[in-house]
């Protein structure tokens, strides 16, 4: 009789597992390499935790020489949003988080979209319902609404099962009968567990899990015929050959489910590494929650890309949250890269991990602090034309300028750490470009000093653009004595009413002139690089200001 009813619900299936089994056969792999899948479903924009499970994907196929891939999981095409599938692809190829195989790649186990693989999963589930593990349920919403709310007055379990299952044993005529009056059905499970009986898996993260056997007539295929994300992704793991299903432990209480489809349909489950969330402490509550795209800039990937957050301070970033020793590895092993690092899952954080803005910003200084002039010009224009294509055609026409003010105090001991993202550099170095220094620079300064203009006049008068380093300060500090200010900042706080002021003060006013700011790179160099006549001409702006 189920033969009869599979022929019945799938008339034009006529392929078998078995044919299946055949197409996409065990990969030619080393019995220790890793398959993982990034199995993102265009439900949205991804975020940080997204780029997070896929950048784990990454690593452990890598190191394992084994295979990463990308699945579209859109079988939820009610929840899917327009342009989903671009921004998973786009924002993967921005951070270099790159497949090996899989969607918009290829691959010999493809298709790798969800969607296009419905008949694969309707020959799984007719095989199911010939073997009597699945039946069309035609239950309406609103009787399944009605037992789920008994289900909760009672206090029992929700769900089809026992009793409440009362579509299970419908004979061929009964099911023939609802078909011909056009009634709607779904495919449930005919699920063989006894919730009495303890299942036990071992998470290669989070370790031992015991659960009850898994008992509810769970929907595998939906009214439309297409498959509920469990049934899709455990025939994809199985025919695709997933060793390692990485994913968010939000699915850690499907397990029992996805268990049993693995063990009825007969595959072999692939291992489960189960990642936590990550976090961060609400500013309004100071409670701990998850990282939400609504509250946290820092949750949407996009963001990080258009604030131009560098790929390789990123991955950084990340890998210090995928193993609790990595951090201190990298502190000891600094001239290493992470692939030189073993990632393993022991080593994977089982709770949350918060999300800390402060380490990820010093993470991005240092990246910059170890870059060339050169290197930090061609990426920050290669982000620029992205992302400020005005901005870009200033830094084409000032190269040669950008690069040399970018160069200041590179060379010593302890770069400067003043950039941490791409968008920084416009900011950071406003005064380098003439055309985009305003007289509105000035009122971005903190501080409220009356700064002297006659003084600063008097100082053009006597810079020498041929100085040495050394020339230059002794010739401030002069200068700083004739107007009346100390040349040494302790004699001055000895004597604070001698002076009006000390050689720090001058240089600040002279600094708050050509830069409007009152830090900066070594002035010497700005004024060495701007030359006379810019100086000149701030000089102007900032009396303009200042009046
Ligand atoms: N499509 C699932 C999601 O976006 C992925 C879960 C998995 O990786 O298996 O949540």
């Amino acid at each position: 009789m189920n033969e009869k009813i599979a022929d019945l619900l799938f008339p034009n299936i006529d392929k078998t597992p078995e044919y299946y089994e055949k197409m996409y056969p065990k990969r030619n792999l080393a019995a220790d390499a890793m398959v993982t899948r990034y199995g993102p479903s265009p439900t949205g924009s991804v975020h940080l935790g997204n780029l997070f499970s896929a950048f784990c994907d990454m690593i452990y196929a890598r190191q394992s020489k084994g295979v990463f891939f990308l699945r579209i999981e859109d079988t939820d095409q009610k929840r899917a949003v327009e342009g989903g599938i671009e921004n998973i692809t786009s924002v993967l190829k921005g951070f270099s988080i790159n497949p090996n195989e899989g969607y918009s790649i290829g691959g010999d186990y493809g298709p790798y979209k969800q969607s296009e693989r419905t008949e694969i999963y309707q020959t799984y589930v007719k095989d199911l319902i010939r073997r009597n593990l699945a039946y069309p349920c035609f239950m309406t919403e609103e009787e399944i609404k009605e037992i789920k709310e008994e289900q909760a007055i009672l206090k029992v379990k929700i769900g089809l099962y026992g009793h409440y299952a009362t579509d299970r044993d419908l004979s061929y005529d009964e099911i023939k009968e609802k078909l011909d009056n056009g009634e709607e059905y779904v495919i449930c499970l005919k699920s063989p567990g006894n919730p009495e009986n303890i299942i036990e898996v071992k998470d290669c993260i989070k370790g031992k899990l015991k659960f009850p056997e898994h008992n509810i007539d769970t929907i595998i295929l939906k009214k439309d015929g297409t498959p509920t994300y469990h049934l899709a992704h455990v025939i994809d793991d199985h025919l695709m050959h997933t060793t390692h299903v990485i994913r968010g432990d939000e699915w850690v209480s499907s397990l029992p489910l996805h268990i049993q489809l693995f063990e009825i349909l007969g595959f072999t489950p692939p291992k489960y590494a189960h990642i936590a969330p990550i976090t961060i402490k609400d500013s309004e509550t100071g409670t701990i929650r998850k990282l939400s795209k609504r509250k946290d800039p820092w949750a949407g990937a996009k963001f990080y890309e258009e604030s131009g957050i560098p790929i390789a301070a990123l991955h950084l970033y990340l890998a210090t949250i995928a193993n609790t020793n990595f951090e201190e590895w990298y502190l000891k092993n600094q001239d290493k890269s992470i692939e030189d690092f073993e990632f393993t899952f022991e080593k994977q954080a089982i709770g949350g991990t918060s999300f800390d803005e402060a380490k990820l910003i010093n993470i991005c200084k240092t990246y910059f602090s170890r870059k060339k002039a050169t290197e930090i010009y061609a990426e920050t224009l290669n982000y620029a034309l992205k992302f400020d294509p005005d901005y870009a055609q200033i830094l084409k026409e000032n190269k040669e300028l950008m690069i040399e003010f970018l160069n200041i105090e590179k060379d010593g001991p302890r770069p400067r750490k003043d950039i941490a993202k791409y968008s920084d550099v416009k900011e950071e170095f406003s005064y380098a470009i003439d055309s985009l220094f305003k007289q509105e620079n000035y009122s971005k300064l903190e501080s409220d000093k009356d700064y002297d203009l006659s003084l600063l006049e008097k100082y053009i008068e006597i810079y020498n653009i041929n100085d040495s380093k050394d020339e230059w300060f002794d010739r401030v500090k002069k200068f700083s004595l004739a107007e009346g200010y100390s040349d040494n900042v302790k004699e001055y706080k000895n004597n604070p009413d001698k002076y009006k002021g000390h050689v720090g003060d001058v240089c600040e006013a002279i600094r708050v002139m050509v830069t409007g700011r009152t830090k900066s790179p070594d002035l010497y160099e700005i004024l060495r690089i701007l030359g006379k006549d810019k100086i000149k001409e701030r000089l102007e702006l900032f009396r303009n200001y200042l009046n």
